[in-house]
């Protein structure tokens, strides 16, 4: 079973390497500093003793898993892994360097795989030797509990490089759809209307974010607009929408809105901050 690298120790990148490694992978999991990997490491511990309190697993299981994830600040150390899961912040400049990088330190048997919510497959597989084994495997939030994984095939990902990518997305436990390489892929694409309207309904004092997400809840969602904003971080959640408009050149229908854009700038980040269209106590924060 191949190494999995993971590339950003944050939401995303500590959520699927808890999955890899609860799959029986051993895990590299990169961030800039130690401090940040060791932070990813935590969150994964928190989660498996969530599992042991409910009797899902016991200490034993936990340990072996813990085990398998190494931390590293180094980018080097994914020399020998098989499969590199980037899960950095949504700039493609910032993504691409790393592709770049990557493409030199790895295995030339590696697939190189972004979780990009919105950016272009193809633009990160431009900068490497390699485009045919690059893709997308972009997981939602949050990746141990979401079944649901985007496989991009971007304009020269090979069909092997996506057969194998949705073979293992099956083996996680996970759903796979393949989608090609378009801002958004489906799923951030069909949300912009989601968070888009419901922010202007707010702006213009239609209804308070409470009622709003009942409505929502009531038609049959597990979470309205604004929590799940408050969950995926209102920066996070604009920079997906910024990527989304600008590359459809600023299409109207996708412009960000500028309440987000104010609440983020605010700090107003939703539950890791601790506030954003809700308020949480800081033992709910992850
Ligand atoms: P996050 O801010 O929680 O984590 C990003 C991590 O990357 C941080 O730990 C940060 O220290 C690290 N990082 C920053 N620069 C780095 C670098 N140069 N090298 C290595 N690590 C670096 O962000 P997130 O929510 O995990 O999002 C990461 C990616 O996943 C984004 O592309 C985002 O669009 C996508 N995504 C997010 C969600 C979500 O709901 N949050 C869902 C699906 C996909």
């Amino acid at each position: 079973m191949s190494t999995i690298g993971i590339i950003g120790a944050g939401t995303m990148g500590n959520g699927i390497a808890y999955v890899a490694a609860s799959h029986g992978h051993d895990v590299v999991m990169y961030d800039v500093q130690l401090a940040l990997a060791q932070r990813g490491f935590d969150a994964i511990h928190a989660i498996l003793q969530r599992h042991v309190e409910k009797k899902r697993i016991d200490e034993t299981e936990l340990q072996t898993t813990l085990d398998r994830v190494q931390l590293t600040a180094d980018l080097a150390d994914m020399a020998h892994t098989g499969l590199v899961i980037e899960a950095v912040p949504e700039d493609l400049a910032l993504k691409r360097d790393i592709f770049h990088s990557l493409d030199h330190i790895c295995d030339p048997a590696a697939l190189l795989c972004s979780n990009t919510s919105s950016l272009s497959i193809t633009a990160l597989a431009g900068v490497t030797q390699r485009p045919e084994q690059v893709a997308g495997l972009h997981f939602f939030n949050p990746a141990p509990m979401m079944a649901l994984v985007e496989v991009v095939q971007g304009d020269r990902t090979s069909p092997a490089t996506i057969g194998y990518l949705v073979d293992l997305a099956r083996r996680w436990g996970k759903t796979p759809i393949v989608t090609r390489d378009t801002p958004g892929f489906i799923v951030n694409r069909i949300a912009r209307p989601f968070y888009g309207e419901a922010l202007r309904l707010l702006d213009q004092h239609v209804a308070a974010a409470e009622t709003i997400d009942r409505v929502v809840r009531a038609a049959g969602f597990k979470l309205g607009p604004f929590e799940l904003l408050d969950l995926i971080g209102l920066d996070v959640n604009l920079a997906v929408t910024k990527s989304i408009y600008e590359a459809y050149f600023q299409e109207p229908r996708f412009r960000p809105h500028s309440l987000q854009q104010r609440m983020a700038a605010a700090g107003l980040l939703g539950r890791k901050s601790g506030r954003g269209f809700y308020e949480y106590p800081t033992e709910n924060q992850p």
